[in-house]
């Protein structure tokens, strides 16, 4: 028989607020779910490890699920229809036309899916004492350290002096040879463990090896570099001065794949942000004839704070906007501002994770616990707010009460200690725009590492709580 409860057991379950894994609060049917739906996701990580990648790779997903190019089209959209927009390969935009105009307001998520690593210079090859090497210049925030000594690919594009465009994957298949940035041996390295973490590797020390082979001719001085460019033209018809004008990334060459003999983790590389992205853009996939018209942005640059025409920061998402105001009735400025004044969007960002290794940065009361569903983030920023969104009061109970009421578990989660530093989303940029926004995504540890983790369970949640809230 069951023991009673007191009095004031049952007072506690009615007043106080107690959160619990959500691999606890799922159906065994549900763990089945969160499997197959993380064991997609590896495969998408796997074949999307940049942004163009990540671009091409769910606008053919998108394609298969009934998405139309909007430059395609002409002539009018109606309710249940879908597009997608690809700014510049690397932002892509993705909508399902409601029953009700545009003016009344849409429901959007939006994600980014550009991540840290290492960008080549633009004149990046030479020799140095036998070995070949390129030169870079990373991209968003990395600790430096942890990208020497281990195995990398190369990605991107070359758009060579003729125009025409090669795009270049090394180092992903099984029999392609991988790059390193070398690092010092222990034996000699006393000078280097002196010095503080963030100096001990410095952006100039991180190196490309690419070679060791000479070309056999006496008469030609940097005999390395010569065999590497002859190689590099025989494979992609590339010459020096291409590089000039390309974009070509330097990422792990680690695949991703589940972590934990339970098999409760997911590793890999690019999870922030394309945990989100992944999760967004498959519930709008979803979707079939919102009430609401949905779109599912997911940008570049947000790494490197939002910039340029691809980056949250620009209009393109305004611009977009306004294209369906026209396409679903007839265009007006007004409109288009009355339709952001009564929007709502979820910024699909990833947050951190209590780490008990480092717990010591976070405030435990208010922090993300991996495990605990997905994170719903009221306000970024550092140094007291600064920068935040802070998402209002009323729009954060609109969200939470919805996640409530169709059981997606979900918590709260701010970035580290007050005055511990702070990090941002592209919230503030689409508030700006006079839409509500809330922070809502997956928390994870080692943030910007090579190797990022998340849980299974977290993830799937997000997806639901995209998909509810695109509803
Ligand atoms: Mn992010
Ligand atoms: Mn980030």
């Amino acid at each position: 028989m069951e023991e009673k409860k007191t009095e004031g057991q049952k007072l506690n379950e009615l007043l106080s607020y107690e959160t619990k894994s959500a691999w606890e609060k799922i159906s065994e049917a549900e763990k089945e779910q969160v499997f197959n739906f993380c064991s997609q996701y590896i495969s998408f990580l796997n074949k999307a490890k940049t942004e163009r990648e990540s671009a091409d790779e769910l606008i053919r997903l998108a394609e298969s699920k009934g998405f139309k190019n909007f430059e395609a089209l002409n002539g009018k959209l109606n309710p249940g229809d879908k597009v997608y927009l690809s700014n510049r390969s690397k932002t892509i935009m993705l909508a399902v036309i409601g029953e009700e105009p545009i003016d009344k307001g849409i429901n959007a998520v939006g994600a980014h899916i550009d991540s840290p690593r290492l960008d080549l210079k633009q004149n990046p090859l030479y020799e140095d004492s036998g070995l070949g090497l390129l030169k870079t210049h990373y991209y968003g925030g990395i600790k430096k350290y942890q990208w020497t000594a281990m195995p990398l690919a190369i990605h991107g594009v070359v758009i060579k002096q003729d125009g025409t465009k090669v795009n270049i994957v090394i180092g992903e298949d099984d029999s392609d040879p991988v790059f390193c940035v070398t690092d010092l041996l222990p034996h000699l390295a006393n000078e280097q463990m002196q010095k503080k973490m963030s100096e001990g590797i410095t952006g100039e020390s991180l190196n490309i090896l690419i070679g060791n082979e000479p070309y056999k001719d006496d008469k030609v001085k940097e005999k390395v570099k010569l065999n590497l460019l002859k190689i590099i033209n025989e494979k992609h018809g590339i010459k020096e001065k291409d590089f000039l004008t390309a974009e070509l990334e330097v990422i792990p060459a680690i695949k991703a794949r589940d972590v934990g003999i339970d098999r409760s983790l997911v590793g890999g590389y690019g999870q922030d942000d394309r945990v989100c992205a992944y999760a967004a853009a498959i519930a709008i996939m979803e979707m079939e004839k919102p009430k609401k018209t949905a779109i599912c942005v997911l940008a570049d640059k947000e790494e490197i704070g939002s910039v340029g025409n691809t980056g949250m920061k620009s209009r393109a998402f305004e611009n977009f906007l306004a294209e369906l105001v026209e396409v679903t009735g007839e265009y007006s400025a007004l409109k288009v501002s009355r339709a952001l004044r009564s929007s709502r969007m979820l910024s699909a960002d990833v947050n951190a994770a209590v780490d008990p290794t480092y717990d010591g940065v976070m405030e435990k009361r208010n922090a993300a616990f991996m495990g605990k569903g997905v994170c719903v983030t009221k306000y970024t920023g550092a140094g007291g707010k600064y920068q935040a969104n802070d998402a209002h009061a009323e729009f954060l109970g609109e969200v939470c009460q919805l996640l409530d009421k169709e059981n997606i578990v979900w918590q709260i989660g701010e970035l580290g200690k007050v005055d511990q530093g702070g990090g941002g989303t592209i919230a503030g940029y689409l508030a700006n725009l006079g839409m509500d926004v809330v922070d809502c995504g997956v928390a994870l540890l080692s943030m910007h590492a090579p190797f990022e983790i998340a849980s299974k369970v977290d993830i799937y949640m997000a997806y639901r709580a995209y998909l509810a809230f695109l509803k």
